[in-house]
């Protein structure tokens, strides 16, 4: 058969084997975990379909290369993150784990008698099922498939999962269930730290740190996951509260919300809000984690003559968190923006961008400390230049003014251009928390780079879910590694001993 005929037409499918490896199992299946990983694409399934697979169905190929004699492959709905899952997509995935559980029933049992069935947790991580809802499903589906299944062969069901949240949610559900009526399934729990794979150990992070210590350049490449760490979350509904009260009444939930946002009941509502956005960002506490950074960063990477310093941070943060903790002006792009400036909403001249800080001066006497808006009869100020609105310059529209930022995108490229000069020279690409909100600006810009490069720039992407996956493809090649999980834990792992 053609070889293109023989893979599967669904990524996830390879995802779900590969997460099957790295896991977190009790003693007693130990024995599944496999020595070597063999690329899907070697391996042939016995007839390819001629379609794609339909979400909720379940297909089983040999284990090859994996010491489970069986793979059991579905697929399980996939959403964007952050949404919520419809009636439909939640029963699509109780599909998925009842179509499991049947396929596996109808394998032969091994000579041990012992069947033992492995889930991940499908349709979580990059796939965009929220956790603990997918986590209930798979537990409740289960539970009931074995209700219905008294005689079943399956002698035990695992859920196998990829982080410390996954296992605490797993072991929350599951310490609800009562296992003590002689009617309910038993329950066992991976022994406390003897089983659990810790991340310091990890193959990944082994290779992260390798990466970074064998570098002689450095880029740090920040997203919106980093600010978050230090508790300056954009998605948080809770910040929101606590800081930026008066303006629920918009409807917005989140600081995301007002990217954009154009239709303001007055320009006072829209200063006022600018004005308590930018006292937030400019109070923000000093965090350890960015100290950390500039200490470990400074110590491998900056010399005495900045020109020649062995690294470049480029930040689609615009809250200016790496200039507060010591990182040099000269030595931060930031292509996205910086709340340092406010900009000409008609962009009517290049120049037509103002430092900040005088405008927060002089509102901030007038803003209520309860309502926080200014007066009514507040004079919002505007362009000097043509009368337009000011705004705050970060790019949420096609107002946005980069011309202050281009210069700097320059230096940044120059830089790893100058570092990839002598062939001698290795480069790692170290980012961190960037998500898929705006791939293109950090993320797909540092995977062309890593691949335009062959590999002699090397990419360790650090970040909760979907923002610590590296792809396939430059995993098998060397090229890079994707780390999950708690940003300052990672980084204290792979980053040395500033951390
Ligand atoms: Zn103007």
């Amino acid at each position: 058969m053609p070889e293109h005929d023989s893979q599967p037409e669904h990524r996830c499918t390879v995802l779900y084997a590969f997460f099957l490896m790295r896991s977190t199992l009790p003693s007693n299946i130990r024995d599944l975990r496999p020595v070597t990983w063999t690329p899907w694409t070697t391996v042939e399934l016995k007839s390819p379909q001629g379609c794609l697979e339909a979400e909720g169905q379940a297909k089983v190929t040999p284990g090859y290369n994996l010491n489970s004699k069986y793979v059991i492959h579905t697929v399980g709905p996939q959403m964007s993150r952050g949404s919520v899952p419809t009636v439909e997509q939640a029963k699509m995935l109780a599909d998925c784990y009842r179509s499991c559980l049947q396929a596996a029933e109808e394998l032969p049992v091994p000579d041990s008698g012992r069947k033992v069935l492995v889930f991940c947790s499908i349709s979580t991580g990059i796939f965009g099922f929220p956790s603990a809802e997918a986590c209930s499903i798979a537990v409740r589906t289960v539970l009931v498939w074995f209700s219905h299944h008294r005689d079943s062969t399956i002698t035990d069901v695992v859920f196998d999962v990829f982080s410390e949240s996954d296992l605490d949610l797993y072991r929350h559900r599951l310490s609800e269930l009562s296992y003590d009526d002689g009617k309910s399934p038993g329950v066992v729990f991976p022994a406390e730290e003897q089983h659990i794979v810790k991340l310091y150990e990890s193959p990944t992070m082994q290779a992260g740190r390798t990466i970074i210590r064998e570098a002689d350049y450095l880029i740090l490449s920040a997203g919106a996951g980093l600010s978050a760490s230090t508790g300056l979350d954009y998605t948080s509904a809770e910040l929101f509260s606590q800081h930026l009260p008066g303006f629920k009444k918009y409807g917005f939930r989140c600081l995301y919300d007002i990217f954009g946002v154009q239709s303001w009941p007055s320009e006072q509502a829209r200063w006022s809000y600018f004005i308590n956005h930018l006292i937030l960002i400019r109070n923000w506490p000093q965090h350890e984690l960015y100290s950390n950074l500039w200490q470990a960063i400074s110590a491998r990477f900056s010399s005495r003559d900045a020109d020649i310093d062995r690294y470049f941070v480029r930040t689609s943060n615009a809250d200016g968190l790496f200039i507060r903790h010591g990182f040099p002006v000269s030595r931060v792009s930031t292509p996205q923006g910086h709340y340092a400036q406010l900009q000409c909403i008609r962009k009517c001249r290049k120049n037509a961008v103002f430092d900040a800080a005088p405008y927060i001066a002089a509102a901030e006497p007038h803003l209520d400390p309860i309502t926080q808006h200014m007066p009514a009869d507040f004079p919002v100020p505007v362009c000097p230049y043509c009368n337009s609105d000011l705004v705050l310059c970060v790019r949420g529209g096609s107002y946005f003014n980069d011309h202050p930022f281009r210069q700097k995108e320059r230096e940044y490229r120059e830089f790893y251009e100058r570092a990839l000069e002598s062939s001698a020279n290795k480069v790692v690409i170290l980012e961190i928390g960037v998500g898929l909100s705006t791939p293109s600006v950090l993320r797909w810009h540092n995977e062309d780079l890593v691949e335009e490069s062959e590999g002699r720039i090397k990419l360790v992407r650090v970040g909760r879910d979907a923002a610590g996956f590296c792809p396939f493809d430059l995993m098998e090649q060397g090229y890079g590694v994707g780390i999950q999980g708690d940003i300052p834990d990672i980084l204290a792992a792979i980053m040395g001993s500033s951390f």
